[in-house]
């Protein structure tokens, strides 16, 4: 089964829309790869702009949370029917700064990826122990509770619909990345585990992605395993000159 790279880009809190803008427009002019699915994650406040200026690009937009409800009185929210008619693509959902500063919780996010599938939006969901949990080697133990609570609810075809971040939470953003071998060995275990829980070829089809200060430097190595899909970026991603670099990897 050959699995399309993805290189996704989370800006986190960072660049305003005329920042955002600007950054769109060098990123469509310097990509020069279709063998590569390129995606960006602005914040709320740069989506519209960003999906303007991505138009008729290879550059999927992606929302940085959202709610599970359509609408109603949820303060501070987004639902998905707002990022579907935005003209959002996917949906980054657990990521470890939403778990461990705002309290996102397994259940939330199994929520919010039942509901972003149900609106075509393609949900990232976000995976991975913290330091101590590695140290306590309890890191297989962590993720298997993360992704199966995630993906309990969800059809065969949700699934391989669906992509997973393996994101350790110690490699993000301290320029210690895991090996290409640690990020292997738990991709390889995620897989494994989709497999009982959902069947082969929804295992094989599944894109996972490895993040944690990925850089130009370190993702050839990284791609190179197996089981890793793409990366989900934060540090690297903010200027188009590193980003590029990471979605033109097969150059290296
Ligand atoms: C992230 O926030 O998802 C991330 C991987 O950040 P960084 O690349 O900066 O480690």
């Amino acid at each position: 089964m050959v699995r399309r790279p993805l290189i996704a880009g989370n800006w986190k809190m960072h660049k305003t829309a005329a920042e955002a803008t600007d950054l769109v427009q060098a990123l469509r002019a310097g990509l020069r790869t279709d063998a590569v699915d390129t995606l960006v994650a602005p914040p709320y406040t740069s989506l519209s702009t960003v999906v303007e200026a991505a138009k008729g690009s290879p550059i999927a937009v992606a929302a940085q949370n959202m709610h599970w409800e359509n609408h109603g009185a949820f303060t501070g929210e987004i639902s998905p029917v707002m990022l579907t008619n935005l003209g959002c693509s996917h949906v980054i959902l657990g990521h470890s700064e939403r778990r461990q500063l705002f309290g996102e919780t397994d259940e939330g996010v199994a929520r919010k990826a039942a509901a972003a599938l149900n609106h075509g939006l393609v949900p990232i969901i976000c995976v991975g122990e913290t330091l101590d949990e590695r140290e306590a080697d309890r890191t297989m133990e962590v993720v298997d509770r993360q992704v199966e609570r995630a993906l309990r609810e969800l059809s065969p075809d949700a699934v391989a619909g669906s992509v997973l971040a393996y994101e350790p939470v110690w490699a993000i953003g301290t320029g210690k990345a895991a090996t290409p071998e640690q990020a292997q060995e738990v991709h390889a275990h995620i897989r494994n585990l989709v497999f009982r829980s959902h069947g082969d070829p929804v295992a094989a089809a599944l894109r996972i992605l490895y993040g944690g200060s990925v850089k130009p430097g370190n993702v050839a190595a990284i791609m190179a395993q197996v089981d890793i899909d793409g990366a989900l970026v934060g540090g690297a991603c903010l200027e188009a000159d590193s980003f590029l670099k990471l979605v033109h990897f097969g150059d290296a």
